[in-house]
């Protein structure tokens, strides 16, 4: 038996967050009415000529710096030539010899630690029009809105080793873009979306086996079920004596299964050369430096402050930073709540994580504002509730019921501190259970887990359990 290794490198398309298309003053807003946003310009009537949007371009140099890659100066449009129905142009604007980024790299964590991704390009190219085969029976309509959309492809080297890693880069990828406002990453309007390269080689082996490419990829989940598929299928057919076909395959999430599109191009089949119409792509250094000092904190940077500052594990900070707003969300909320713990994360990642998941809503749309939460762990802070208390009132604003104050007044959950109520509490459960407070006495430390659950369930869960468990043992061994 060969024991086999994957090979994985991706190319994402990220569509950039501009009012206007690429090369024409064309709307780039998403669903409207088919074929009402498409100019002359994208679709490349005769004598129009494409005037570069320079947001666009400013956009990817950003993206460039970001990832330490390197923005060329100067930078070349070409045509890449192809006959498809949703490119009426007959060719798509693309970048070819000289893209405006070349290399950089990304950090991933992966279970057997942090792994660099080298990044071989990203270039600038315009987006076709979409095919709608729904609707149109035995036809097949064209909506060409979409047409000179701007895109920013971000070619990686073949780095990834598994399926885990590709979504692990993607993920990162996507927070980097979403971070640095050039994309809104929405992938199920096709903001983002990616092809994946893969191929298997004898573990050992140093040159790459023969690639497939799954196209157009639109969900984290997918990527990695198609990539299992694809693997395993690569697998049967090299065991059974075969070859690979390097092809461009469809992944159908439906079936869950990839399939045959068509035989793979090579370059020179596009007749790639320089456009003519468009002057080269110019980004000097002061515009470089403009752009340098506008970048935010990137992901990688609020990680390690989240790990320094709040004192975070790497397992909840990873947590915290996997969406921007998550960490937007823990950050309003540390500072509301002025805490200085990991309550705060604890509470993030634990109850507000599994009530956002279990009712399928955004952190953004969350019942329970920063403020709410921030009010709700100053209370625990302040011994005024329990933790387990706290479940209770989170849970009751979760369905609107006010904010934290006023529904401790009105369910009557404030903590029993007075100690003399508790020690009468605490006197009854003795009387009750004398079996247990010998089993205590007789160096059973366990068993007053058993009498301290006993004094909160008569207290309505309401005692300090602090203050319950001190006066216990007080009781109890003198
Ligand atoms: P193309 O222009 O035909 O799409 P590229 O050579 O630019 O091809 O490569 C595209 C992507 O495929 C890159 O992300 C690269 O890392 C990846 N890739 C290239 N060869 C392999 C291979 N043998 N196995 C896996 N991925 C590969
Ligand atoms: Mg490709």
């Amino acid at each position: 038996m060969v024991a086999w290794e994957t090979v994985i490198g991706l190319e994402v398309h990220a569509q950039l967050m501009t009012r206007s298309k690429i090369f024409s003053g064309a709307s780039t807003a998403y669903g409207a009415e088919a074929n009402t946003q498409a100019c002359a310009v994208d679709i490349g009537l005769p004598g129009v000529l494409p005037v570069m949007n320079r947001q666009a371009a400013l956009m990817a140099a950003r993206f460039g710096l970001a990832v330490g890659g390197s923005v060329n100066p100067v930078s070349v449009f070409a045509r890449k030539n192809y006959f498809y129905p949703d490119l009426p142009k007959g060719y798509q604007i693309s970048q070819y010899e000289i893209p405006v980024v070349s290399g950089g790299s990304l950090e991933i964590h992966t279970a057997a630690g942090d792994k660099t991704i080298r990044l071989t390009r990203a270039h600038l190219e315009e987006d076709a029009g979409k095919s709608l085969h729904e609707d149109f029976h035995g036809m097949t309509g064209i909506d060409l809105n979409r047409a000179g959309t701007p895109l920013l492809e971000i070619v990686s080297e073949p780095d990834l080793r598994s399926p885990a890693e590709a979504v692990t880069y993607l993920r990162k990828l996507h927070s980097l873009v979403r971070t640095l406002e050039i994309c809104d990453g929405n992938m199920q309007e096709g903001s983002f979306r990616c092809d994946a390269n893969i191929s298997i080689r004898p573990q050992g082996e140093t040159t790459l086996g023969t690639r497939t490419e799954l196209k157009n990829i639109n969900s984290f989940r997918f990527v990695e079920r198609a990539l299992h598929h694809e693997i395993a299928r690569q697998i049967t057919v090299l065991e059974d004596g075969g070859e690979v076909v390097q092809e461009t395959r469809l992944y159908d999430p439906d079936r869950d299964l990839t399939r045959s599109m068509r035989s793979k191009e090579e370059a020179h089949d596009y007749r790639y050369f320089p456009d003519p119409d468009l002057p080269p792509l110019v980004i000097d250094a002061h515009d470089l430096e403009v752009l340098r000092n506008e970048l935010p904190e990137l992901p990688d940077a609020r990680l390690a402050r989240f790990i320094a500052d709040y004192r975070l594990s790497m397992d909840d900070a990873l947590q915290l930073n996997s969406q921007k707003e998550i960490a937007d969300y823990y950050e309003e909320t540390v500072s509301c709540a002025n805490d200085e713990t990991r309550l705060t994360a604890n509470w993030v990642t634990g109850e507000l994580m599994s009530w956002l998941n279990r009712s399928d809503i955004a952190i953004t749309d969350s019942p329970v504002t920063p403020a709410m939460l921030g009010q709700l762990v100053c209370r625990i802070q302040d011994q005024t509730i329990s933790g387990k208390i706290a479940k209770e009132v989170f849970e009751a604003m979760w369905a609107s019921e006010g904010d934290v104050d006023s529904i401790i007044t009105a369910r009557g959950l404030t903590q029993i501190t007075d100690t003399g109520a508790i020690e009468q509490t605490v006197s009854e459960v003795i009387a009750r259970f004398p079996d247990q407070v010998a089993q205590v006495r007789a160096g059973e430390d366990k068993v007053i887990g058993f009498l301290v659950g006993q004094v909160m369930k008569a207290t309505s869960g309401k005692a300090n359990p602090q203050a319950v468990n001190e006066i216990l043992k007080r009781q109890l061994l003198g």
